[in-house]
C-alpha cells in the first residue's frame, strides 16, 4: 500500500559516459532489451539525474573529466536513496587492483572494454535478481504489517529527503499527525481484533487520502503521521478537516457491530524558526495535543497555536498597556529543581510528595528541556508495581508548549486564554527556567491592577483595611510571621538534612512565594488606610 514502496519492474538505467559513441551503442543495447534509458555526460550531471529520479541500474565509466566514476559511486552510497541503485563499472582498466579499487568503493559489478553485449545483458540479468531479492526485503522492513503503510523508521528517512527538498528549493512542507479517540476503549470493548480491523480501516482511508507525492506511515500503536510536501499549513490544514470528517463518518463493520471512530490531528509547517526535521514533527505533536485536550475530535494547527492576531487583547486595550514592555521572565515562577529523565519513577514521586509540586519539566543529562511529568502520569504508572524503578522518560509526556524567557507576557496570556493547556514552561538556551501558569498568570495580573490603582480588593478585605486599619495591619504582620517562620523552618532543614535539599528549597520557596504575593495583594490597603509607616517600610 506504501506509496513509494509498490514494487516496480527493475529497468531503469541510467548511463554515464564522456564518450558519445558509447553512449549511443549502449543505449541502443539495452533499449532493444526493453530497458528504460536515460543518459549523462558526467559524473555531476549522473547526480542531478539520479535526484529527479532514482534509477535501478547506473552503468558508468571510469574515467571521465571531472567527476570520474569512482567518485561518482561514493556521492550515490553516501546519497541516502528510497532504494539500492545496481552500478556497473565499464573501464579499460581491468587489472585485479583496479576491480578490487572499483568494487570497495561500493560498485556491484565491473566489465572491461571492449564490452560485448551479451555479456553486458547477462551481468544486467544477473544484476536483477539481486536487485529484486534487495527491495523486498526492504519492503517487509519498511512496511508496518498490519496496515501496509511505512514504518516511522521510512518515515523519518522520507522526512529527510524532502526537508531537503523544501530548503533547497525554498517549497513549503507540513506535516500532520493523528491519533485515534478513545480507542482503547474500542479494544476494551469489542477485542483486539476488533481495534485492528478499526487501525486497517483508518490506514486505507488515509493512503487514499492522499497523493502520490505525499507520505503516510503508522507512527505508533493507534497513531499515524502524514507528510505532505508542497503543502503549506493551511491547505494540510484543509486537507486534515477533510479526512477528518471522512472519518467521522465511516462506519467499519466488525462481527458485533458497525464502529465508528473519531480522530485528533495536529498540523505543523516547515518554517524558518525550524532548524532540524524533527522538530517539524514535533510541532505537529504539539498541535496533536491541544487537539486532545481541547476535546479531541477536530484538527489544530501549530500556527493557530502562536499567532498572536488571533486573540481580543488589542495593542489599544487598557489591558494590553498594562503588560507592555512586561516578558515572560518577569512574570514566572523560576524552577528551582528539576527532575533528570534517568531519574526513576520512584524519585519523581518522592520528589512531587516532599515538595508538594503536581507537575515539573523533565530535563536531559545536559540540563536541556525533554518533556513534562505529571502527578497524573505518575498515578497512571502505578497501575504495575514494578513502576518504581523505571525511568522517568518512559512515563513524561515528550510535548512541553514552552517559550523563550523574552517572550512578552502577552503572547503567553493570548497562548492560555485560548488552549486548554494549563501551564507552560520558560527556558533559556533550552534549559527550562520557568513556568507560567494560567494561576500564575490571574495572581501577576491582579497583584498588578491593585498595584496600579485600577481594582479595589473584595468588599470583605477591603472593608477590614479601611474600616479597622488595624487589622488590616495585624493581617499583615500575620502574613510577614509566616514567612519568617518558613524561612527558619527551611533553615533548620538545610543545617541539619541529608544531601538532597532540593525538595525542601523548592517546597519552602514555593509557600513563602505565596505568602509574598499575599503581603503585596495587601500592602494597597495599607497605605490606603494610612496604617502605619512601618508596614509600607516592610514592603
Ligand atoms: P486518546 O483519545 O487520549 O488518544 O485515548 P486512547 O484510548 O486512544 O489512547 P491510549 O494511548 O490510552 O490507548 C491507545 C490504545 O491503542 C492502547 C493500545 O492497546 C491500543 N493499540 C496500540 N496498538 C494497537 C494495535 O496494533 N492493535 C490494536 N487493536 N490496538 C492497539
Ligand atoms: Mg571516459
Ligand atoms: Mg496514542
Ligand atoms: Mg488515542
Amino acid at each position: 500500500m506504501v506509496t513509494d514502496q509498490q514494487q516496480p519492474s527493475i529497468s531503469e538505467v541510467l548511463i554515464v559516459d564522456d564518450d558519445p559513441a558509447m553512449l549511443r551503442l549502449l543505449s541502443m543495447w539495452l533499449q532493444r532489451a526493453g530497458y528504460a534509458v536515460r543518459i549523462a555526460t558526467d559524473g555531476q550531471m549522473a547526480i542531478s539525474e539520479i535526484e529527479k529520479k532514482c534509477p535501478d541500474f547506473v552503468i558508468t565509466d571510469w574515467e571521465m573529466p571531472g567527476m570520474d566514476g569512482i567518485q561518482l559511486c561514493h556521492t550515490i552510497r553516501d546519497m541516502n536513496l528510497m532504494q539500492y541503485v545496481y552500478i556497473i563499472f565499464i573501464t579499460v582498466r581491468a587489472t585485479q587492483a583496479e576491480s578490487v579499487e572499483a568494487l570497495e568503493t561500493g560498485a556491484d559489478d565491473f566489465l572491461a572494454k571492449p564490452v560485448r553485449q551479451n555479456e553486458l545483458l547477462a551481468r544486467m540479468h544477473a544484476g536483477s535478481r539481486v536487485v529484486e531479492l534487495e527491495r523486498s526485503l526492504s519492503l517487509l522492513a519498511r512496511t508496518d504489517s498490519l496496515t501496509g503503510l511505512m514504518t516511522q523508521r521510512t518515515f523519518f528517512e522520507t522526512l529527510d529527503r524532502e526537508w531537503e527538498r523544501a530548503k533547497r528549493h525554498d517549497r513549503s512542507l507540513s506535516c500532520v499527525i493523528l491519533d485515534l479517540d478513545f480507542f482503547k476503549r474500542i479494544n476494551d470493548t469489542y477485542g483486539h481484533p476488533a481495534g485492528d480491523s478499526v487501525l486497517k480501516t483508518v490506514a486505507k482511508l488515509l493512503f487514499e487520502s492522499c497523493r502520490s507525492t505525499d507520505a503516510v506511515c503508522r507512527y505508533g500503536g493507534e497513531e499515524f503521521c502524514v507528510l505532505l510536501p508542497d503543502t503549506t499549513e493551511q491547505s494540510a490544514a484543509t486537507w486534515a478537516r477533510r479526512v477528518c470528517e471522512e472519518l467521522r463518518d465511516l462506519r467499519i463493520p466488525t462481527p458485533k457491530r458497525d464502529l465508528r471512530v473519531t480522530a485528533s490531528f495536529g498540523v505543523a509547517e516547515l518554517t524558518e524558526g525550524i532548524p532540524i526535521a524533527e522538530q517539524l514533527v514535533d510541532r505537529a505533536d504539539q498541535a496533536l495535543l491541544c487537539a486532545k485536550q481541547s476535546g479531541r475530535d477536530r484538527v489544530v494547527c501549530f500556527g493557530e497555536l502562536e499567532a498572536e492576531t488571533v486573540v481580543d487583547l488589542d495593542d489599544s486595550d487598557q489591558s494590553a498597556k498594562l503588560c507592555e514592555g512586561i516578558l515572560a521572565r518577569h512574570v514566572m515562577t523560576p524552577i528551582v529543581a528539576c527532575l533528570r529523565e534517568d531519574e526513576t519513577i520512584g524519585q519523581a514521586a518522592e520528589f512531587f510528595l516532599r515538595s508538594r509540586i503536581n507537575s515539573t519539566p523533565v530535563v536531559s543529562a545536559e540540563g536541556e528541556l525533554v518533556g513534562m511529568l505529571s502527578e497524573m502520569d505518575l498515578m497512571a504508572a502505578m497501575v504495575s508495581l514494578d513502576c518504581w524503578n523505571r525511568p522517568v522518560s518512559e512515563v513524561q509526556k515528550p510535548n512541553v508548549i514552552w517559550y523563550e524567557e523574552d517572550t512578552p507576557i502577552k503572547t503567553i496570556y493570548e497562548f492560555l486564554c485560548r488552549v486548554s493547556i494549563r501551564r507552560v514552561v520558560i527556558a533559556k538556551n533550552n534549559t527550562p527556567t520557568g513556568t507560567i501558569s494560567r494561576a500564575t498568570l490571574l495572581r501577576w495580573f491582579r497583584n498588578l491592577v491593585i498595584s496600579k490603582g485600577h481594582w479595589e480588593m473584595d468588599d470583605e478585605v477591603k472593608q477590614t483595611a479601611e474600616g479597622d486599619p488595624h487589622r488590616s495591619k495585624q493581617r499583615l504582620a500575620m502574613t510577614s510571621r509566616a514567612l519568617g517562620e518558613l524561612a527558619l523552618d527551611l533553615a533548620g532543614q538545610l543545617e541539619s538534612g541529608g544531601d538532597d535539599m532540593v525538595p525542601f528549597v523548592v517546597g519552602g520557596a514555593s509557600r513563602m512565594q505565596e505568602l509574598v504575593y499575599d503581603l503585596l495583594a495587601y500592602s494597597r490597603y495599607a497605605n490606603e488606610g494610612n496604617v502605619s509607616g512601618e508596614c509600607s517600610a516592610m514592603l
